[in-house]
């Protein structure tokens, strides 16, 4: 029997309507820092449903790009601290999710944000209120942020207990308002912490059991998403499987996939998920060789009947990105050796070499 530790204090509230129905009890305290990126809070009705119920002040800072930089994660503390905020609502995919929460660090904690990845800030961040707009990151469940670094030329995590929101509020009618490119991608996305959560080093028994629930939900969304056409239902299906995938990587962190995909965003700018979605295929394929009856279950509760399915269905979802990722051995070899330096390759069922790396990578382009 193995041993485990399972930790998730993140309240979760689902359903439609709930922003609405909380009312009051939205506010975690008296003066809100509402962090949102340039328009998807507006669109997807989210933003309209907080300012209608939220009592107290407000000040919103709605400045956050894809793929947050340092710079905005430091304009968004410091008008925390000018305002006085006491709690913070993040409100958007994990691009403004993930800044909110370095934003509830650097109100209370004056330090320069590299340090955050290298030593525990002394003070608890604010609490933060959670609304996802995507259903992908799973970041209204994880206590990781993800920011840009330009200094190391990369996407990296940063990661505390207090980064986990106090609570989480799904509507997955906010998901509606998604182009379906961003649906698509951030789907994959999700896919990738429930199938990377289940294919890790770290895996538990309860992790496990997360992510199989997770990864059957996900499929009930193939045909809707092979069509491109996905009622709420689908919808809810993959909110609830994207928040089962953040619950599952708060245990067991990513793997190899994402150490891979985040050059390709770094570098070749293709969106976070459909990073992921490029090198999957192909790490099935690795980890069928080191562990085939888990990818056999993977593939089975996906209704996939192999690998090979496993890549048409990428291909068929992705057919607009055909031909668009160029890259040379050089490259290849400059995004190995810096996956090789985190944790994510390690985490991986088998614990790939740079050769092996390699071949998942130079196997991938498409
Ligand atoms: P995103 O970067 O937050 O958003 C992508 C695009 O979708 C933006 O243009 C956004 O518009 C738009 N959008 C979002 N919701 C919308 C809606 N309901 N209607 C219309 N447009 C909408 O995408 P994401 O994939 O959710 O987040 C990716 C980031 O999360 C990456 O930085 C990734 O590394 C990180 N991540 C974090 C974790 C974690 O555990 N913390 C896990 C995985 C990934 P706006 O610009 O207007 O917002
Ligand atoms: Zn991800």
């Amino acid at each position: 029997m193995n041993a485990f530790n399972y930790f998730m204090p993140t309240r979760m509230v689902y359903g439609q309507g709930v922003v609405r129905e909380a009312g009051k009890d939205l506010a975690l305290g008296r003066k809100a820092l509402i962090v949102t990126g340039k328009s998807s809070a507006r669109l997807s009705g989210a933003l309209d449903d907080v300012l209608a119920v939220l009592p107290g002040e407000y000040v919103i800072f709605d400045q956050v790009e894809n793929n947050p930089s340092v710079e905005t994660v430091e304009a968004g503390g410091r008008l925390a601290r000018e305002e006085g905020c006491d709690y913070v609502i993040a409100i958007g995919g994990g691009s403004p999710l993930d800044a909110a929460k370095v934003m509830a660090v650097l109100a209370v904690n004056d330090l320069p944000v590299l340090e955050l990845y290298t030593t525990q800030w002394e003070k608890r961040a604010l609490p933060i209120v959670a609304i996802p707009t995507t259903a992908g990151t799973g970041s209204e469940v994880t206590q990781y942020a993800v920011l840009t670094l330009e200094e190391e030329e990369t996407k990296k995590g940063l990661r505390g207990p207090d980064l986990f929101p106090h609570t989480a509020y799904l509507d997955p009618k906010y998901t509606e308002s998604l182009p379906l490119h961003v649906t698509v991608d951030t789907a994959v996305d999700a896919l990738s912490h429930l199938v990377e959560s289940y294919l890790s080093n770290r895996a538990t028994r309860a992790s496990d059991f997360v992510a199989l629930q997770g990864i059957a939900l996900w499929g009930t969304a193939i045909p809707a998403l092979r069509q491109g056409s996905l009622t709420l239902e689908n919808r809810d299906a993959l909110l609830l499987a994207s928040s089962l995938g953040g619950i599952a990587i708060a245990q067991t962190g990513t793997a190899l996939v994402h150490a891979l995909g985040y050059s390709l965003t770094y570098y070749d700018g293709f969106p976070h998920g459909r990073a992921n979605g490029i090198c999957m295929k192909a790490y099935l394929e690795y980890t069928k060789s080191v562990a085939p009856e888990r990818v056999e279950t993977v593939l089975e509760l996906l209704g996939l009947e192999s690998v090979a399915a496993f890549g048409e269905l990428m291909d068929e979802l992705f057919k607009d990105y055909a031909g668009k990722l160029q890259l040379s051995p050089e490259k290849i070899e400059h995004y190995v050796s810096k996956a090789m330096l985190t944790n994510n390759v390690k985490n991986s069922l088998g614990s790939p070499s740079a050769e092996e790396l390699t071949k998942i990578l130079s196997d991938s382009i498409i």
